[in-house]
């Protein structure tokens, strides 16, 4: 892919000189650079997409100001066709404020469906490095075929972002995250570089903390090349949290400390993600779960199934637990699972991708335990939207999943005590980023003796791509070599297929 770097860019503003725009020329800068953290899009409608970045010329400072003072800046964007910047499809100004950490989320509008564009800031006489970004195709349109990556669990101090940069040169169109996109412990041992501070949180912690994971260059990359889809898991807030439960109690916090934290997260979160302003965060809460409607071609129902869940059954862990039976506990709350299921009907697209968190298939050990974190923990709920999509005669239901650091492929089943009953749908779970460290190359399917519908799984560490058509979805499980080593190739542990009007996978 071609190389979006902060020198092109410069460049390219000084060949407009002289066309009919006002091209941005580099200035002689009295203020210090302040585009450390790269620039990002997200949540594209097929006339509109977020434009992102967040100004921080010392981004590891402890106070989460990244070293901008005490004062609101103005920030100029642009969007262009080209990455020359030589004619301007949409431009404005937007004010990065104190109060927000100098982060900005600006709704560029007016774009064509189904195209590519460019985009950059400049504040401070300074320019920032220029995105690729593009819309989502027209109501009742497919659009081009879609090359959708999707990624999860990238801690930090568990190895280099080589997969981000891998997925960059893979020149998607579309990017999903799954959650765990930052981990709140503290300075570690062991790793092949070091969270700043102990376990964060204060908004200050949880502001120097993202500032710390973007101030990556592969990570940038990953931003730089697409839109994104975000949704966050447990770590973006604390390990295995339930809505108002915490899952530990390291550091002591009372009830309102604990609810300070947690609008902390939400709103740091929200400043550092290409997220809408309608996504912004109220309080202890954040509107996170929503539809991205990708055209005739598929439908991204994107959940959150953290902020609502009820606590874990039999006390978390690997359980054997009558508990997880129970119809009353839900894993979406019944708002979002009413939300969930009224979408499902519409059949907007060919392909009803719900990208969430949790492991979705039903994965029992020997001993018939289950991770009382994942579906299996609620599993009336899990029931209620198999059923759900069953009933509203969904084509093409397709779950994404992260937070396992193992990458698998799942075919759902209407019962999944019965091997020989009806796949109902498929499941692609993705690996870490780095979580986990190197893994192994073993693909033996952990548990795979007793869940015969859990058809692949890879302990590499990567990311899926995906090439959605109207005809079939294509899935590689891409795999690393090697995290703690810089710049790793990657290869293709296993492929997929999903045919369309067909649920489960074929041989890719
Ligand atoms: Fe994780
Ligand atoms: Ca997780």
């Amino acid at each position: 892919m071609k190389r979006l770097t902060r020198r092109i860019f410069v460049l390219g503003g000084l060949a407009t000189a002289g066309v009919a725009i006002s091209p941005w020329q580099s200035a002689r800068a009295a203020a210090p650079y302040p585009f450390k953290l790269g620039v990002a899009s997200g949540d594209p409608a097929p006339d509109s997409v977020v434009l992102w970045t967040r100004l921080a010329p010392s981004p590891l400072n402890a106070d989460g100001q990244g070293g901008m003072a005490a004062a609101d800046v103005t920030v100029e964007w642009q969007v262009s066709t080209t990455d020359r910047f030589t004619s301007l499809v949409a431009s404005g100004t937007v004010t990065a404020r104190y109060a927000d950490a100098h982060s900005v989320h600006v709704v560029a509008g007016g774009l064509s469906p189904d195209a590519d564009y460019y985009y950059r800031f400049r504040a401070q006489d300074h320019i920032s490095p220029v995105g690729r970004t593009r819309t989502a195709p027209a109501t009742g349109t497919f659009g081009r075929d879609l090359v959708m990556a999707f990624a999860s669990c990238a801690h930090f101090e568990s190895g280099y972002y080589t997969a981000y940069r891998r997925m960059a040169e893979d020149n998607p169109g579309l990017v999903l995250h799954l959650g765990d996109y930052i981990y709140e412990g503290g300075a570690g041992s062991g790793g092949v570089r070091q969270h700043l501070g102990s376990e964060i949180v204060t908004l200050a912690d949880y502001r120097r903390r993202y500032a710390q994971y973007k101030s990556d260059p592969d990570l940038q990359a990953a931003h730089a090349a697409a839109p994104w889809l975000v949704v966050p898991d447990d770590h973006e807030v604390e390990n295995n949290y339930a809505n108002m439960v915490r899952a530990d109690s390291s550091p002591a916090l009372t009830a309102a400390q604990w609810t300070a934290r947690r609008t902390a997260a939400y709103r740091a979160y929200y400043e550092n993600m290409p997220l809408r302003p309608s996504s912004a965060p109220s309080g202890n809460s954040i509107p996170l779960y929503r539809r991205i409607r990708w055209g005739q071609l598929a439908t991204f129902h994107l959940l959150d199934t953290r902020q609502f869940r009820d606590d874990q059954a039999c006390g978390d862990g690997w359980k054997v637990c009558a508990d997880a039976d129970l119809t009353s506990r839900s894993l979406t709350g019944a708002a979002q699972e009413a939300w969930l299921l009224d979408g499902l009907a519409q059949h907007y697209g060919t392909w009803d991708v719900l990208g969430q968190q949790v492991f979705f298939a039903r994965q029992y050990d020997a001993s018939g335990a289950a991770s009382m974190d994942a579906w299996d923990g609620y599993r009336a709920s899990r029931a209620r939207i198999q059923q759900g999509w069953r009933d509203r005669q969904v084509r093409n239901p397709l779950v994404l999943t992260g937070d396992v650091h193992r990458a698998w492929a799942n075919n759902l089943k209407a019962d999944y005590a019965n091997p020989n009953s009806a796949t109902i749908g498929t499941e692609l779970v993705c690996t870490s980023i780095t979580s986990g460290g190197n893994g192994s190359a073993s693909t033996t399917i952990p548990n795979g003796a007793t869940n015969p519908h859990l058809r692949f799984s890879s302990d590499r560490r990567g990311y899926v791509r995906t090439t959605i058509s109207r005809t079939q979805v294509r899935a590689d499980f891409r795999a690393l070599a090697s995290v703690t080593e810089h710049d790793a190739p990657v290869t293709t542990a296993g492929s997929f297929v999903i045919l369309d009007g067909q649920p489960g996978l074929q041989a890719g």
